[in-house]
């Protein structure tokens, strides 16, 4: 039920590294919704290389907050059943999916606006990377 209103009063006054150490969970709906937005998305994709991260940070499915080690990895997630539902998901916009949730408990439901979800592209110097051996 309260699941989309967790309270955030401490969020940013930690360094991201240390909020992947000590937090296991994925991000919140929100989050990922605001990491989709077109200038973050591109940090997202284009992060500097970490190696507290699986695959250096350079492997990141923005819809599930997810990093992959290597390029492959990242390819067979895009087609698992996981990352489809992910997106599926992510089609009603987060803060409209909570309020239908509560308004059908109300009996008056707001049918949530559709939008277009689909996987990331994938960057083309990691394309070229994976076909070398010419
Ligand atoms: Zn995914």
């Amino acid at each position: 039920m309260g699941r989309y209103a967790r309270k955030k009063q401490h969020k940013g006054d930690k360094p991201l590294k240390e909020k992947y150490r000590t937090k296991r969970k994925t991000k919140d709906w929100d989050q990922i919704d605001e990491d989709l937005k077109p200038g973050n998305a591109e940090k997202l994709l284009n992060q500097e290389t970490d190696f507290d991260k699986p695959g250096a940070g350079k492997f990141y499915c923005l819809h599930c907050a997810k990093y992959f080690i290597d390029l492959h990895a990242l390819k067979e997630h895009f087609r698992s059943k996981p990352h489809k539902r992910r997106l599926k998901a992510l089609e009603l916009e987060p803060y409209t999916l909570a309020e239908a949730e509560r308004a059908a408990g109300m009996g008056s439901y707001i049918a949530p606006k559709k939008r277009k979800m689909e996987t990331q592209s994938i960057p083309e110097e990691m394309k070229t990377e994976e076909s070398e051996g010419t």
